[in-house]
């Protein structure tokens, strides 16, 4: 898209006689206009402290680097990690860390201190990233995160939507969900098969929702909606939730968290 981003980047991999790797989501964002939308939408400031998911050959890293107080950059693969710190040789305030981010002790990095995340993430495994970032007990004050189109729209749906389901419940019983832009292939280099959109998530400080036990408001609605257009119900037997005051002829779609919330805690 951007002649000089992309060009950057196909020059730099070559330079290190480097392939992206598809297996490990390498789809490098070389468009300067989106680059810039994930900056804005990370709200940054010189005392932020950001940890960044999957930092590749740099491109991020540098943009995010020189609007923040510290950066620590977290990649899989060591040899784009090396040519990213060649890079990025003339900035004092990035710390690389070379791990897989699911085994990534986020607490033993950021040490009590307020911070926020980023990532162009690998979409292979955005459903674990997006629930360690959520129920990790020290949250982030706000995660940017570029995810598959069809994933942020799951995440954001509401109810009544074909979307919404229970990945949607989840993310929104822990933090408030926008959709700040749809991306297009044509950013990336190479090209993913699929649409993509920058997703803003704002973990709660105080749970926004009363549940009682979230293992069982979670287990009711895993149960509720493996039949999402049926009523609740059948493979809500079980739980013996007749009197919980909610119309159990009602389909899973249809109810809200705090709907799910009333059933978990009668
Ligand atoms: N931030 C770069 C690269 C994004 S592509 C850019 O926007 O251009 C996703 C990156 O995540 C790749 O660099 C890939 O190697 C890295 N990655 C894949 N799996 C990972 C994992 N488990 N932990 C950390 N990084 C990972």
């Amino acid at each position: 898209m951007s002649p000089t981003l992309s060009k950057i980047t196909k020059e730099l991999l070559a330079a290190y006689g480097r392939y992206p790797r598809k297996k490990l989501g390498q789809h490098f964002l070389v468009d300067p206009g989106v680059l810039k939308r994930i900056i804005n939408a990370g709200e940054l400031s010189k005392d932020d402290l950001v940890i960044e998911i999957g930092s590749g050959l740099g491109v991020v890293t540098s943009e995010l680097a020189k609007h923040v107080y510290h950066l620590i950059a977290i990649e899989i693969d060591s040899e784009l990690l090396r040519i990213s710190k060649e890079v990025l040789k003339t900035f004092d305030n990035i710390s690389f860390v070379p791990n897989d981010i699911l085994k990534t002790d986020l607490k033993e990095l950021i040490m009590g201190r307020r911070y926020k995340i980023i990532g162009n993430l690998p979409y292979y495994i955005t459903a674990p990233i997006v629930e360690k970032i959520l129920v990790t007990d020290e949250k982030p004050e706000l995660a940017v995160l570029m995810v598959q189109k069809e994933v942020a729209e799951r995440m954001a749906a509401s109810p009544g939507s074909k979307k919404y389901g229970s990945f949607s419940i989840f993310v929104q019983y822990y933090a408030e969900v926008a959709i700040n832009s749809f991306v297009s292939k044509s950013s990336f280099y190479p090209w993913p098969e699929v649409g993509s959109a920058v997703i803003v998530l704002k973990p709660y400080k105080t749970p926004k929702y009363k549940v009682k036990d979230e293992k069982r408001f979670f287990d009711i609605v895993h149960a509720a909606f493996q039949q999402r257009r049926k009523k609740i119900r059948n493979p809500l037997k079980e739980y013996n939730l007749e009197d919980a005051g909610i119309d159990l002829n009602r389909r899973a779609e249809t109810l809200s968290i705090e709907e799910f919330a009333q059933l978990s805690n009668y």
